[in-house]
């Protein structure tokens, strides 16, 4: 739409405010645009190995049924992931996608009177969640470039943020885009520190990924912590992104909340067909991390050698700082058939960042980005 939306001026206050979330750009669009072939996807951390012969299977019967509407309770899946977690399934709830969750959360706790927090640089469905209840956002300063987590969450500066109105703070471990995570015993005395009127949403999209030393074990922490939601997504190492299946751990009384907003058939029957054979497959999963730990090598090492700084990350994806004229690069990338994803949105305008892509996928932007820094005689800029 160009001008101004008429029906802008009837539209709920907060809606005023918001500006649409903007994904990863799809490679038909690319081609379409462009009039290019063959381009490839950096841009939305999905898993280059997809899914398995055993999960399409699974997706295809279920195929067989799609004129009947899914099961609204998805008992199968809260029952697998119950089993694979070793909680009870009534601390699940499940999203389209963990996306889903996280605005579930905000539309269950926020209202015009209260208050959320999250980090500067965190993943912008927070801020957007945030902003669409007309709660108030109280946005903590990231750490600074040249910390040990550089742009990471300053988890001190979002303790002092707390007020009696506060009742979501939202902490991303790893934190998409920056990459940057918190370690066990920073999260613990951070949730310690917690009043009990926050919730704590500690979102673990990455999880499968990030585990492993020093990362925390929040699962084993609900004991401890009534007002902590655990959020992950099989749209990641699982490889399920189209299908939106995510989910949300917490004490029982907190899901059974967030199930009361949640729409009755949120999640599909071929995802939840599908996230369930997933679950079965965890040599999936562990050849994806393992798969990933040495392409985040690859590519670390790839842009080191072109004078092209990245952030430390426990995802499946590196921030690499390209400098002022990272628009410039992306621009190059995008003729040359490559998505990656632009920052600027996140307030992060010199820097793009790069989903760890198959090896051959790797090879290519690395080899794009070679011409690129020969092209514009900056080997030596960053
Ligand atoms: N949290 C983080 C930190 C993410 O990066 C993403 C996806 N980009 C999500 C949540 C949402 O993912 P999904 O809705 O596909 O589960």
């Amino acid at each position: 739409m160009s001008g101004v939306n008429p029906y802008a001026s009837l539209a709920a206050a907060a809606v005023g405010e918001l500006s649409p979330y903007q994904p990863g750009m799809p490679p038909e669009a690319l081609e379409r645009e462009y009039g290019i072939q063959n381009a490839i996807k950096l841009a939305s951390n999905e898993n280059p190995a997809g899914v398995s012969a055993s999960v399409a299977e699974a997706m295809r019967t279920a195929l067989q049924d799609v004129g009947r509407y899914p099961d609204g309770g998805g008992f199968a899946l809260r029952a697998a992931l119950a089993k694979h977690l070793d909680i009870a399934s009534d601390q699940l709830t499940l999203g389209n996608g963990s996306n889903d969750v996280l605005v579930l959360l905000a539309e269950t706790f926020l209202t015009d009177k209260s208050a959320a927090i999250y980090d500067q640089y965190s993943f912008v469905i927070y801020r957007l969640a945030v902003q669409a209840t007309g709660a108030r956002a109280l946005v903590a300063a990231s750490n600074p470039a040249d910390h040990e987590q550089p742009l990471g969450h300053d988890l001190n500066a979002m303790a002092a943020l707390v007020d009696d109105s506060t009742r979501l703070v939202f902490i991303a471990n790893p934190n998409n885009p920056t990459g940057s995570w918190v370690t066990d015993v920073q999260l613990r005395a951070f949730l310690e520190s917690l009043p009990t009127h926050v919730i704590a949403v500690v979102d673990e999209a990455y999880y499968e990924y990030a585990c492993g030393e020093s990362y925390p074990d929040t699962l084993a922490w609900l004991k401890d912590f009534p007002n902590l939601v655990i959020v992950r997504t099989f749209s990641k190492a699982y490889g399920l992104a189209a299908l939106r299946v995510g989910y949300g751990i917490s004490a029982p009384g907190i899901a059974e909340l967030l199930n009361r907003v949640r729409q009755p058939f949120n999640v599909n029957s071929v995802a939840q067909a599908a996230a369930v054979a997933a679950l079965k497959e965890r040599q999936w999963v562990q050849s994806s991390k393992a798969a990933n730990a040495a392409g985040i090598v690859r590519l670390k090492h790839g842009l080191q050698a072109l004078g092209i700084a990245s952030l430390p990350s426990r995802g499946n994806f590196l921030l690499a700082h390209i400098g002022a004229d990272a628009a410039r690069c992306n621009e190059f990338l995008l003729r040359q058939g490559v998505i990656v994803r632009p920052v600027v949105n996140y307030g992060l305008p010199e820097y793009l960042r790069i989903t760890v892509g198959s090896e051959a996928e790797l090879d290519r932007l690395l080899a794009c980005l070679s011409v690129y820094v020969d092209q514009n005689d900056r080997g030596h800029s960053v």
